[in-house]
C-alpha cells in the first residue's frame, strides 16, 4: 500500500498492517515523525527523539518478525508529558522540571510498551495538568524557544482545550494515531471535545497512578486519547490494571477485554439526561448537536430517561477546593532540593526555597497552591476542606440515585466550543466551564467523550457519556454503536496536510 496517507489510518487498522508485515514499526515511526515535525508550528510536542523512537521500532519489528508480537506491537503513540519516562525527559509542562529524566517509566507507560506500542514522544498539556486551555503550558515545544500553548488543528486561533490540549491536538492533526492523557477534572474528556476525537476516563483507581506526576491524587486518572471508541478499547483494555505494590489507590480489578464488547445492540438501554447540564449557559450550538446525537440514539434503540444531579453547580466550588488542596500538598516536593529547578542565588535555605518556587511555578499553579495552604489552614479547615468533603460523598450518592433509573448517563462535555486563545482572562469564568466534566470526576466515575458533530466556527463538540462504576464496557460499547452510524469521527481539520512532510 501507499504509505503516504498511514496517518488517517487508526489504531486497529495500524495493528492490522503491522501484523500482516504491510507495514515496518520502523515505517510507521518515521512517518508519524516526520509528520510531528511538519506541523511543528502546532505547538503538540515538548519532546521528540528520533533515535530512541526509532530503537524501541526496531525492537518491535524484531519481536514480529520472531512470530512473538505483542497485541500492539509496533503502533505508535505519544504520552502527555505528565507520564514519567526513562527514554525521554519530563516536565509536566513546568519550568520546575525543566531538564528532569526519570529513572524509571510511569506504570501505564510502561503496560504500553509491553503491549508493543513505540514512543514518538511528550506531548503539551498545562503545568502540572491544571487548566482547561493548555494555556498555562510553561515549557517551549519543538521548534520554538518560549513557552507555547498547543493550537486547535481545527482552527489553530483556537485552545485545543486542557489539560491534556497537546494530547488531543495531535490525534486531531494526525501526528499520532493515539495518545495517553490524564483526567482530574475533564482533562481527557474536554480536549478531546474541544479537538473532535475520542477519549475515556476510566474508574478511578482502574489505570495506575505511579509515574503521573500528581495533582490532586484522589482525583487523577489516566486514559486513552484516539479517533474512535474502538481505537480507545484497544489501549484501554492494555493500560488498565492493578498495580497494587506501586499505587496504594490501584484496584484490585483485572484489566478486561474491552474489544470484545463493543458490538451490542442498544435496544432497551436507559440514556439519563440530567437536566441540570442544559442549564442557561450551555452554548446553543453545543446544545443542538449534544440533542441530534441523543436523538440518534433513540434511532439506535435506547431509550432517552430525564433524570437529576441537583449538585451539579455545587462540583465547581467543591472541587476547586479540594483539587488545589490536594495539589498544595503534592507540589511541596519541588522544593530545589530532590527535583528540577533550584534557584541560583540565595541566602539561606528558607531563601532558596523561596525563589526556587516563585521561579519555577507558573501563575495558575502558585494560585491552585495558595488556595490550597488556605482551605486547609487551621480555622478555615472545617468551613472549606471538610464541608467540600461531604458535598463530594453527596455528589457520587447523587449519580447512584440516578443509575437506578438508567444504565448511564448523556449530556454536553463542555458549555461551548474551543474558545479562541486569550480569550479567557479570568481564572474563574475557565473554571465554571468545568461544570460538566467535575461531577464525575468527585464521584470517580468513568466518563468519556465522543464527537457529535461541529458548532460555531466549525469547531467539533463532543458528548459526553458517563457511566456506574467498572461500565467503561458499555461506554465504548455506546460510542462505537454511535460511530458505526454517525462519521463525526472520521472528519478531519482543514488545511492540513496529507503529506508527512508538508506543513500546514
Ligand atoms: N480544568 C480542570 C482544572 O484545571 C481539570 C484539569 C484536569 O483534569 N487535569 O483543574
Amino acid at each position: 500500500m501507499s504509505h503516504t496517507d498511514l496517518h488517517d489510518l487508526g489504531v486497529a487498522q495500524l495493528t492490522a498492517l503491522l501484523r500482516g508485515k504491510q507495514l515496518s514499526a520502523v515505517e510507521a515511526a518515521q512517518h508519524f515523525l516526520a509528520r510531528a515535525r511538519a506541523h511543528q508550528h502546532l505547538g503538540i510536542f515538548l519532546a521528540i527523539d528520533e533515535d530512541v523512537t526509532l530503537a524501541q521500532a526496531r525492537a518491535q519489528d524484531e519481536a514480529l518478525a520472531a512470530g512473538q508480537a505483542a497485541p500492539l506491537a509496533g503502533l505508535p503513540l505519544a504520552h502527555k508529558d505528565v507520564f514519567v519516562t526513562r527514554d525521554f525527559p519530563t516536565t509536566a509542562a513546568s519550568k520546575m522540571l525543566a531538564g528532569y529524566r526519570s529513572p524509571f517509566d510511569a506504570t501505564v507507560v510502561a503496560r504500553l510498551a509491553q503491549a508493543g506500542c513505540v514512543t514518538l514522544g511528550k506531548l503539551s498539556c498545562d503545568e502540572f495538568a491544571m487548566g482547561a486551555s493548555n494555556e498555562n503550558a510553561a515549557v517551549a515545544p519543538i521548534g520554538f524557544d518560549s513557552p507555547q500553548p498547543a493550537r486547535n488543528p481545527w482552527n489553530p486561533a483556537h485552545v485545543p482545550g486542557g489539560s491534556s490540549g497537546g494530547s488531543a491536538a495531535a490525534v486531531a492533526a494526525r501526528l499520532a494515531p493515539a495518545a495517553t492523557g490524564t483526567d482530574t477534572g475533564g482533562s481527557i474528556r474536554q480536549p478531546a471535545s474541544f479537538c473532535g476525537i475520542t477519549g475515556i476516563k476510566p474508574t478511578y483507581g482502574r489505570a495506575s497512578r505511579y509515574g503521573m506526576i500528581a495533582f490532586a491524587s484522589s482525583l487523577d486518572q489516566a486514559g486513552p486519547m484516539a479517533r474512535s471508541a474502538e481505537d480507545c478499547a484497544l489501549l484501554l483494555s492494555q493500560l488498565c490494571g492493578p498495580d497494587l505494590e506501586r499505587d496504594s489507590t490501584s484496584l484490585d480489578k483485572p484489566a478486561e477485554d474491552f474489544s470484545a464488547q463493543l458490538n451490542d445492540r442498544l435496544e432497551g438501554l436507559r440514556i439519563g439526561v440530567p437536566k441540570e447540564f442544559f442549564s442557561a449557559g450551555l452554548a446553543s450550538d453545543v446544545q443542538a448537536a449534544v440533542e441530534a446525537a441523543l436523538k440518534e440514539y433513540e434511532k439506535l434503540g435506547a431509550r432517552l430517561v430525564p433524570i437529576s444531579l441537583p449538585r451539579t453547580e455545587l462540583s465547581v466550588p467543591v472541587y476547586y477546593i479540594l483539587a488545589p488542596a490536594e495539589a498544595s500538598s503534592n507540589l511541596s516536593r519541588f522544593d530545589g532540593v530532590r527535583y528540577g529547578h533550584r534557584a541560583k542565588d540565595y541566602a539561606d535555605l528558607l531563601d532558596m526555597y523561596k525563589k526556587t518556587r516563585a521561579e519555577g511555578f507558573g501563575d495558575e499553579v502558585k494560585r491552585r497552591i495558595m488556595i490550597g495552604a488556605y482551605v486547609l489552614s487551621e480555622g478555615y479547615y472545617d468551613a472549606y476542606y471538610l464541608q467540600a468533603q461531604k458535598l463530594r460523598r453527596m455528589i457520587a450518592d447523587d449519580f447512584q440515585a440516578a443509575f437506578q433509573d438508567c444504565d448511564l448517563i448523556a449530556g454536553p462535555v463542555a458549555p461551548t466550543v474551543a474558545p479562541l486563545l486569550g480569550a479567557q482572562t479570568d481564572p474563574v469564568t475557565s473554571y465554571l466551564a468545568d461544570i460538566y466534566t467535575l461531577p464525575a470526576s468527585l464521584a470517580g466515575l468513568p466518563g468519556m467523550s465522543v464527537p457529535v458533530g461541529f458548532g460555531n466556527g466549525n469547531l467539533p463538540v463532543g458528548l459526553q457519556l458517563i457511566g456506574n462504576y467498572f461500565q467503561e464496557g458499555r461506554l465504548l460499547n455506546a460510542a462505537h454503536r454511535l460511530q458505526q452510524a454517525t462519521d463525526y469521527h472520521l472528519h478531519q481539520p482543514a488545511g492540513l496536510s496529507q503529506q508527512p512532510g508538508e506543513g500546514i
